[in-house]
């Protein structure tokens, strides 16, 4: 007698569905159902034991499933209910299985060998999966599927896990009044209060919310974040081609929306604060690779000198400073939510655009993570060396706009 009919022999010590059976010796061959092997298998226990003069009694009701496999088609046919509410191309079938089966089934294992086994719900997610993928003609995709269904196979009902949509694009911000992205009030949260008016927000709307918004309606989603290749201050504004970010919309039931009309709603909603472009198809890793991105930076900033100072200094001391190192010890203003430490950047390049009377404007490109306003005022001389702290003057800037992320895309 073969050791797969003295296991099935021992294991039909209960009465086992042929699923159950089967399943026992799932990985001792391919190419078959495990329903096929148990019957197969069951066949042979018989004839072994007819030879004994023994006899092998009916099935009856499986001791391990309760006969869950009969349920099969009804399980597919409530997932493909409930798939049909949303808008999907790959879908993955997944169960929840009650943990008495699932101690029955170790039980056996302990029992008989289970090393050739395949767990239940591994069979269930698979035999519900074909019959759904029959039906509705869309792969089963078991790495990145758009939907899982989730079957609770104890009472019969679906829930459905949407993957997020992804859609990465290129952003400008007009407005010097306005984040980057969706800024709660600090008092209460998001819940509402005096302070915020009840709207439970610092700022009624943000470069996020204006895209945000139209795009998790037209999907009909949850909520939507935004991922951003850094940030500007809300006193900046973002020119040039713009900023690369990804949005993220949180459980879409509808996945095919057409781009270039979510460009043009954003833009609509945007109307003088910000505009977007270049909206494509991203995914999770994209995300990633936005938030590790550090970019250099072209900055145009207006300067008001608080003296006068001759254009000859300022052009010797701006030439000096061209691919200087600079100290910088967090700035007094983000002080209170950021540890304080110092940190080393380069100041690539600086140019002086216009001189007159007490306003300076000059273009600086320099390297990830540079504070310019410190840069410029010295901030108490907390940035070393500084525009402020080279010409003797005090100084500041009254404006700044980023007008170019030097990325590596070359969308741009
Ligand atoms: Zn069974
Ligand atoms: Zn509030």
């Amino acid at each position: 007698m073969n050791d797969i009919i003295a296991r099935a022999d021992r294991a039909l010590q209960h009465d086992l569905c042929d699923h159950c059976l089967g399943r026992l010796f799932a990985q001792v061959e391919s190419g078959t159902t495990n329903k096929e092997r148990g019957r197969n298998v069951r066949i042979a226990v018989a004839l072994e034991r007819g030879a004994r003069g023994e006899e092998l009694p009916p099935h009856e009701t499986c001791w391990l499933c309760e006969d869950l496999f009969e349920n099969l088609s009804r399980f597919a046919d409530i997932a493909i209910n409930k798939l049909s509410e949303i808008e999907y191309d790959t879908f993955l079938i997944g169960t929840k299985v009650d943990p008495v089966l699932q101690d029955r089934e170790e039980k056996l294992w302990s029992e008989v060998g289970g090393e050739k086994a395949e767990p239940i719900k591994a069979e269930l997610n698979r035999e519900i999966g074909k019959l759904v993928e029959a039906a509705v003609r869309k792969e089963v995709d078991f790495r990145n599927p758009d939907v899982v269904a989730l079957i609770d196979t104890r009472f019969g009902h679906v829930t459905l896990n949407i993957a997020p949509l992804f859609i990465y694009g290129r952003y400008r911000k007009y407005s010097r009044e306005i984040p980057q992205t969706r800024w709660p009030c600090r008092a209460c949260r998001g819940k509402g209060c005096k302070r915020c008016d009840g709207t439970g927000k610092m700022y009624q709307i943000s470069v996020q919310e204006i895209i945000g918004e139209p795009v998790m309606e037209a999907a009909e989603g949850k909520d939507h974040f935004f991922h951003g290749m850094g940030r500007e201050d809300i006193d900046a504004r973002m020119l040039g081609t713009g900023r690369p970010f990804v949005l993220e919309i949180a459980e879409p039931r509808k996945r095919h929306l057409d781009l270039a009309e979510m460009e043009r709603l954003a833009n609509e909603n945007g109307k003088e604060l910000a505009d977007f472009s270049k909206l494509r198809w991203s995914d999770r890793s994209e995300v990633r690779q936005i938030k590790a991105d550090t970019p250099d930076k072209v900055y145009l900033a207006e300067i008001r000198l608080q003296d006068k100072v001759n254009k000859e200094r300022i052009n010797e001391v701006v030439t000096s400073l061209i691919q200087a190192r600079i100290t910088q010890q967090t700035p007094t203003r983000v002080a209170h939510r950021r540890a304080d430490r110092a940190r080393e950047r380069t100041i690539r390049d600086l140019a002086i655009e216009s001189l007159e009377g007490d306003k300076l404007v000059l273009r600086l490109k320099t390297e990830s993570g540079t504070y310019i306003k410190e840069f410029v005022s010295g901030d108490g001389g907390r940035t070393v060396p500084s525009l402020a702290g080279l010409i003797r003057v005090p100084c500041q800037v009254t404006a700044l706009d980023v007008i170019q992320i030097v990325d590596n895309s070359n969308e741009g």
